[in-house]
């Protein structure tokens, strides 16, 4: 894991469209959990895996 990986960021995916990319904070694996994100404000937020997000101590397993 890198610090680089983890951050998210834009990607181009072809000639006319843009893929947003998050990872999660811990482990760097795909974020699917984002927190404070706002692409309308253009804030990244901080994103995290299933396993890693703050609720999932709470939630238990699904
Ligand atoms: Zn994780």
């Amino acid at each position: 894991m890198t610090v680089a990986t983890a951050t998210p960021r834009l990607v181009r995916l072809g000639t006319s469209r843009v893929g947003f990319l998050h990872f999660c904070k811990v482990c760097g694996e795909w974020g699917a959990y984002g927190y404070e994100a706002s692409l309308l404000k253009h804030k990244a937020g901080i994103w995290y895996c299933r396993e890693h997000r703050p609720d999932a101590k709470q939630g238990g397993p699904l």
